[in-house]
């Protein structure tokens, strides 16, 4: 049930609770309710309403939950990468690019949340700190304390310039026009791809019929841009691609997303991080839906199986490690990035491309994007990291 303010008088004690019911703790939700879980679940969200502004995207694999698949709105079966007019397009109809709308994951966790009254959702809750006593957990918000067992602290970091990596910046604007202009069996991931003041940049289109697609303008820097000017910078390319034709603007989406390794914080007892601020996001792509789902499945088994709550990283270390060498590559060479990404979906076969996005690759799909590296800058950047981590060890 989504609780009334009154709650904030009530001195009620949880099993769990959830801070943030954003892709992570929704997901959890939902994965619990699957597995029958009946301890008391009270959900504490900062906004006035469950999210509603995005669209998450992520490729297909067969070991992703039904309670997630019924919920898949779109699904591609080609994806294409261009730098100028070349254009390399993938086509895996067993692995297909797939989306799922915030509404309509938030309206079926809110279903859950209404129909069981082990589940209670407090909105416009600010969670300020999260206190440990002997056996308590107490979560602090300006209204009120609230008591429990367990906590999943989905509260996002604040991306900060790295020292090495990136920020992936992106501003969004989801449109219908009159005429035909999109290919609604393709996704453009990174379209016309290129460097320009040592920015990476490219749009992101993906269809949802002729007439209708959300735009998007990415950039992977090592400097915050103003929301302006990537507002400006999808407007101008909106304006050009459809020849200057009427739109109707349906939404906007934006967001400045980490590309480095998140750690969390070392295990405290009975209180996990998860989502982002969990290591959930790919650090070379700012995916995460697909591995939170993998989190997900996993902590909810836990908590049904009462065993101790423990802190799951969803990435395997080594996507972690090839995701940190990719990005000490780009940092040191942004010029090459655009033919990297292109290089790799022209040579890569598309299941092979989509079971590497989704941490699904075998050993010999790993071998092989290995092997499609420029092998020499590669090294180096390797030499970099060890000489850094000899460096550090010296200074400790
Ligand atoms: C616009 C956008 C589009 C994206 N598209 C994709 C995509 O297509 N595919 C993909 O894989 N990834 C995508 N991502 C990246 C990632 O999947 C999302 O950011 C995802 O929402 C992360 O899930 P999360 O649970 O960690 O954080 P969130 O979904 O952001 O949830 C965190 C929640 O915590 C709440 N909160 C914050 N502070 C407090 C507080 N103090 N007290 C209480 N509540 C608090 C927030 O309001 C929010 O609802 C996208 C990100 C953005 C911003």
């Amino acid at each position: 049930m989504t609780l009334p303010n009154s709650i904030l008088n009530q001195n009620s004690h949880y099993d769990l609770i959830l801070i943030g019911a954003g892709a992570a703790n929704l997901s959890l939700v939902l994965a619990l309710k699957e597995s029958n879980y009946d301890g008391s679940v009270l959900i504490l969200e900062r906004t006035d309403k469950l999210p509603n502004n995005r669209i998450w995207s992520f490729w297909y694999h067969t070991t992703l939950p039904k309670h997630i698949t019924s919920l898949i709105s779109h699904k591609w079966a080609s994806w294409s990468v261009s730098i100028g007019t070349s254009c390399a397009t993938m086509n895996a109809p067993t692995m297909p690019y797939c989306s799922i709308t915030a509404e309509t994951l938030s309206n079926a966790a809110l279903a859950v949340i209404d129909k069981s009254a082990n589940y209670s959702l407090l909105l416009s809750c600010d969670v300020v700190s999260v206190e440990h006593k002997k056996n308590t957990i107490s979560v602090i918000t300006p209204a009120a304390k609230f008591e429990c067992s367990q906590v999943i602290d989905t509260r996002p970091p604040i991306p900060e310039i790295p020292n090495v990596g990136l920020l992936q910046s992106f501003y969004g604007m989801e449109i219908k026009t009159e005429s035909a202009f999109f290919t609604p069996s393709k996704v453009d991931l990174m379209h016309q791809l290129h460097v320009s003041n040592d920015r990476l940049e490219f749009f992101y289109i993906l269809p949802f019929s002729e007439s209708h697609a959300l735009l998007e303008y990415t950039c992977f820097t090592r400097n915050n841009i103003p929301q302006m000017e990537l507002k400006h910078q999808i407007e101008a390319f909106v304006t050009k691609y459809i020849n200057g034709s009427n739109y109707s603007l349906v939404r906007t989406e934006s967001g400045v997303l980490p590309m480095y390794n998140i750690t969390p914080p070392a295990n405290k007892k009975n209180v996990i991080r998860a989502g982002i601020s969990g290591g959930a996001m790919r650090a070379s792509t700012g995916y995460c839906f697909s591995s939170i789902q993998t989190w997900a499945g996993q902590t909810a088994a836990m908590l049904v199986n009462a065993e101790p709550l423990q802190q799951i990283i969803p990435i395997p270390t080594i996507y972690r490690w090839m995701d940190d060498l990719f990005l000490k590559v780009l940092c040191h060479n942004m010029n090459i990035a655009p033919v990297l990404f292109y290089n790799l979906t022209k040579k890569l076969s598309a299941p092979r491309f989509a079971r590497f996005m989704t941490e699904k690759a075998s050993i010999l799909d790993l071998l092989w994007i290995i092997w499609c590296m420029p092998k020499l800058i590669f090294l180096k950047a390797l030499f970099i990291i060890n000489e850094k981590k000899q460096v550090n060890a010296k200074k400790k």
